[in-house]
């Protein structure tokens, strides 16, 4: 079908929709339609404005490894001109720490050394798709870990990745962990000056990739898909019944688990998707703490729900102001809420006076564990692209980040469109 003729339809306005809308119409798709079930466009870009200055509940920072993410930037002219990031390590009293202990340091140096060489023995490492992944990227981080005595990196991973909200290592793929941060990214990240953030915080990414959009539906659900007779297919919002030729998914997709064109292996596929249940708060606190603060103790498993980090963005205000916090749900046995161990960590930091602004619970970081992935996961999902003229992006297909996210959608319209 001519591509000026050919009716698509993008499921979801987070970065992955926008980015396969935009590049759709770059490429000469005149009837691009995005359904956004929200107001805003973004999805876990979320800028909210405090004084009139930006603050993130949701993405918060690109590194300059991340080549997808500066060429996009480049195109739509956004600079990184926003607040640079620091970063401290704190004991629960909120006493500095070090990251690594001083014996450990030489050890370190040289796993970091070993690093490269290990990975580039895993080839899937450099696709933008997940398909034949190797099977040690499939046990747990932790494992994986063990298997090439990185037991210094191990813990630095923990620091970067656990914090984040990314999950547990004895549970999470080595898949997921090397995806996000790979070793360019571990290294970017080290060199904290060079953090990219920006000043109309990161929501500008999807507002400028929005404006080259013609026909974007806010609000507007969709809540089935099926086949027609002619080999078209109905996509159903709250609203309406629309006709497109095809059809791209980028929304959370165990939502779609019963779409009637699935078979069982699909089905059971999406029924495996997990998720971490993660909790951003923004505070306005009388004065506001110094910085971005880690507190390293509370990333073990029997700390979940306590604050992992804090950021303060904006340094050079150190009276009233606001504090992003960042914090796993708690076990479910706890007795206290949430929203209660965090005033108690604030309280515990020095920090009183605490009034909540907003909060924001994410399903953060999709992916699926070891034995699902043995399984054939992203075999499975990746036969799938095309079938019944319905292809499959986002989060769990990419894997988390805004690099990863618009790889991979670039990555699928090189592919198929
Ligand atoms: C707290 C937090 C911090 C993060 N920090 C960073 C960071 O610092 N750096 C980084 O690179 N990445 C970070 N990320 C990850 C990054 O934000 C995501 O990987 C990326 O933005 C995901 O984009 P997406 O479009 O695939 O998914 P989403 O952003 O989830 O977009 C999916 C969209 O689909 C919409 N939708 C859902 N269901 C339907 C439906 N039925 N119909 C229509 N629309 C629907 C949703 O409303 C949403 O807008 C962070 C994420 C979070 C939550």
């Amino acid at each position: 079908m001519n591509k000026s003729d050919c009716k698509v339809a993008v499921v979801g306005g987070g970065l992955s929709g926008l980015v396969i809308a935009e590049g759709l119409q770059r490429r000469g798709y005149e009837n691009v339609t995005v359904f956004e079930k929200s107001e805003r466009l973004g999805g876990k870009l979320h800028t909210i404005w405090y004084k009139g200055k930006s603050y993130e509940l949701g993405a918060i920072f690109g590194l300059p490894s991340q080549l997808n993410l500066r060429a996009l930037m480049k195109r739509l002219n956004i600079k990184a001109d926003g607040p640079k990031l620091s970063r401290s390590n704190y004991n629960v009293n909120g006493q500095k720490i070090m990251p690594i202990p001083k014996e450990n340091l030489g050890d370190f140096v040289e796993e970091l050394d070993r690093l490269p060489r290990v990975l580039s023995m895993y080839n899937s490492l450099k696709n933008a798709s997940n398909e034949n992944t190797e099977y040690s990227l499939m046990l747990p981080f932790s494992e994986w870990c063990d298997m090439h005595e990185f037991q210094i990196l191990k813990t630095i991973y923990v620091q970067y990745f656990t914090i984040f909200g990314l999950g547990n290592i004895e549970e999470v793929p080595a898949l997921y962990v090397l995806r996000i941060m790979n070793y360019d990214h571990l290294m970017s990240f080290m060199d904290l000056p060079k953090f990219y953030t920006w000043n109309n915080g990161v929501s500008s990414l999807a507002e400028a990739l929005g404006s080259q959009i013609k026909d974007i539906r806010l609000g507007q659900r969709v809540v089935d898909i099926s086949l027609s007779s002619n080999e078209t297919l109905w996509v159903k919002t709250q609203y309406e019944l629309l006709e497109f030729d095809r059809v791209i998914l980028t929304a959370p997709l165990e939502q779609f688990l019963d779409l009637h064109f699935w078979d069982s292996d699909m089905k059971k596929c999406l029924k495996s998707i997990k998720y971490q249940s993660f909790n951003v708060y923004a505070f306005i606190v009388d004065k506001v703490p110094k910085g971005c603060g880690c507190i390293l103790e509370n990333l073990s498993p029997n700390r979940q729900g306590h604050i992992t980090i804090w950021d303060s963005r904006w340094d050079e205000y150190h009276g009233e102001g606001m504090v992003i916090l960042y914090a796993y749900d708690p076990a479910k046995n706890s007795e206290k809420s949430s929203l209660d161990i965090i005033k108690d960590d604030l309280l515990n930091l020095g920090i009183k006076n605490l009034r909540l602004y907003q909060a924001k619970h994410w399903r953060h970081c999709p992916y699926v564990d070891t034995i699902s992935l043995k399984n054939g996961f992203y075999d499975k999902m990746e036969k799938m692209q095309g079938k019944n003229n319905v292809y499959l992006a986002g989060e769990i297909m990419s894997t988390l980040s805004m690099e990863n996210c618009i790889r991979y959608s670039q990555d699928l319209l090189e592919r198929f469109f």
